[in-house]
């Protein structure tokens, strides 16, 4: 019997560094003030996100690339569901609440995203899956980062028999004071 080529998984915060690499492969501000570069000059992301997606273990769907490509267009960003539906909506992507929710899980079990669930009813889904905690503003209703260091996490409890820490998410409510 042949066997199937193996597809190299990564270790999560790699998919963080892969992204990156497809990065450069957008409009820049700069090249869009460019007149002389017609928008098919400039190079879509859309075979490096498929490829992305293919690490992960995930089938490039054509949804599941839009959806790659509005999530991971630059800088590291804290996104809900029904953020991501509405960026989908303006750049025409049409999709539903219902696929956003369940590819942006599908995301978090591949290792693209980070769940910061701040309550029950709302999650954030985060691009940088490396460990760092969040300020939630609650008059916003938006997360930042603090970074990893600036936070320091003493007498964790023993983890129940047979279980190991993946990781410690901390959540800083804050409220503006006046
Ligand atoms: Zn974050």
């Amino acid at each position: 019997m042949r066997q199937k080529a193996q597809l190299v998984r990564l270790a999560p915060k790699s998919y963080m560094i892969a992204v990156k690499f497809c990065i450069p492969f957008q409009r820049q501000p700069d090249t869009m003030a460019d007149r002389s570069l017609s928008p098919k000059s400039i190079p879509s992301r859309r075979p490096c996100l498929t490829a992305v997606l293919r690490m992960a273990g995930l089938r490039p769907t054509r949804q599941r690339v839009a959806l790659a490509e509005l999530l991971f267009a630059g800088e590291h960003r804290h996104v809900s569901a029904e953020q991501l539906h509405a960026e989908a909506s303006a750049a025409r992507v049409n999709v539903s609440l219902a696929t956003i929710y369940n590819s942006l899980h599908q995301f978090r079990e591949a290792g693209l995203l980070r769940e910061v669930a701040v309550d029950a009813a709302r999650s954030y889904f985060d691009t940088d899956t490396s460990d760092h905690h969040h300020f939630y503003l609650e008059d916003e209703q938006r997360v930042i980062d603090i970074p990893s260091s600036s936070i320091v996490i003493q007498n964790l409890p023993e983890p129940p028999k047979g279980t190991a820490i993946t990781h410690v998410d901390v959540v800083v409510r804050v409220r503006r004071s006046e």
